[in-house]
């Protein structure tokens, strides 16, 4: 048995959104008093949505991401754009999560605030 406290009981108390290189990312500030630092690229690759994490179990299949809703002419075919992973817009889910959009358009990824604790752990 671990002491340790689960991550899902910290929650972000100020989240910035950094513009420095040509990706940027998030600064999170934690209701524990650490602060997290994840770069955009971090947070599209492991994005939680159900097609991405499809598409990530299937990793030597160049199968095109297609978005779930919106804008259906957009497919992302195999050919890596840029901007994939530059953030959009960051907006609150609740009290319990964010959802990121990317320039390409997609923006269906709900991240937790246990899964943003454990990228910037784990990263
Ligand atoms: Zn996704």
């Amino acid at each position: 048995m671990s002491n340790a406290k689960p991550q899902s009981l910290c929650f972000p108390v100020e989240v910035e959104r950094i513009k420095s290189s040509k990706e940027g990312g998030l600064r999170i500030s934690w209701s524990d008093g650490v602060e997290t630092l994840l770069s955009s690229k971090t947070l599209r690759i492991q994005c939680p949505c159900a097609t991405c994490v499809e598409e990530r179990g299937e990793s030597n299949h160049n199968t095109p991401l297609t978005p779930v809703s919106g804008r259906a002419r957009l497919s992302i075919a195999s050919e890596v754009k840029g901007n994939i992973y530059s953030l959009e817009a960051v907006r609150p889910v609740g009290n319990y999560a964010l959802n990121l959009s990317w320039e390409d358009g997609h923006k269906t990824g709900i991240y937790s605030w246990a899964l943003l604790r454990s990228l910037a752990t784990n990263s």
